[in-house]
């Protein structure tokens, strides 16, 4: 796949929506393009009316999670300058992928603790609205069937105070197996419509996720499939990041067979 333009990965606000080593989302994506052979190129998108341009040069999207200060520094550059160009690049298949403070943003808006309605880009059909409660821990969910992944367990850690709440019809990105997810009540976890996929798992969530970060570059790619590549490091972090979601001392009682969910040893 050499000898062709490289994918321009629109990093949007890579200063400010940087929490819990959400960065490493953009090694993975980096690192599994290269080792198949395609060229990636990471395109910083920070405040400012120039972001738009540099935007609409891109093959595909990340925002990472960030501190409730710095989620409402951006979130008005991000509706007044990018909204419009993010929505364009999206209704042609651009993969946009969201984590955490991204994954609010990406809503009609969000009710801070003071009733304050902040916009949101209105790409997904949901609100977040402010809590006393802190969600966080290890988070394991079953991702939905429809996004196809071999192994549909994606692992992380979550630490959010807002609860997300998904409107008639929006499908959840998984439902949970161990953690707290959207609301703490509701088990569903993150969202996704089409190309645009919002989630509460930090970890960071691709290098333990490869199947997902596979999402993002085939649809930036407009492939079907892409090039198998050997992740066996990555599926170690993964069954490691599995073992210590469902506490060490449970996981001594089980067996993992093949890369699925764990079976009873005979006693
Ligand atoms: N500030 C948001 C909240 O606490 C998101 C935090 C984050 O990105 N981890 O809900």
């Amino acid at each position: 796949m050499t000898g062709e333009e490289p994918l321009r990965l629109g990093h949007l606000y890579p200063k400010e929506m940087n929490l819990y080593g959400d960065r490493g989302n953009i090694l993975a994506m980096v690192l599994r393009a290269q080792r198949r052979g395609i060229g990636l190129e990471v395109v910083p998108i920070s405040m400012g009316a120039d972001g738009a341009d540099r935007a609409a040069s891109c093959s595909g999207f990340f925002i990472g999670g960030g501190q409730d200060l710095d989620q409402d520094a951006v979130a008005e550059d991000l509706i007044q300058l990018k909204g419009e160009v993010l929505r364009q690049k999206v209704s042609l298949g651009a993969p946009l992928l969201a984590v955490c403070a991204g994954f609010q943003l990406l809503g009609t808006h969000y009710l801070t603790a003071a009733g304050t309605r902040i916009p949101g880009l209105g790409l997904l059909p949901l609100h977040t609205e402010a809590s006393r409660q802190r969600l966080v821990g290890n988070l394991m969910i079953t991702a939905d069937p429809g996004l196809e992944l071999q192994d549909p367990i994606l692992i992380g850690f979550e630490n959010h105070s807002g609860k997300t709440y998904l409107h008639e019809g929006l499908t959840p990105l998984g439902y949970v197996m161990h953690g707290q997810g959207n609301t703490g009540q509701s088990r569903q976890e993150g969202a996704w419509r089409d190309t645009v996929l919002g989630t509460y798992l930090h970890g960071p969530l691709l290098p333990k996720n490869p199947e997902l970060c596979d999402w993002w570059l085939r649809l930036a790619l407009g492939l079907e499939c892409l090039p198998p590549i050997d992740d066996s490091l990555e599926r170690s972090a993964r069954l490691e990041a599995i073992a210590v979601a469902q506490r060490r001392d449970d996981f001594s009682r089980f067996r993992l067979l093949g890369r699925g969910l764990p079976t009873k040893r005979a006693r």
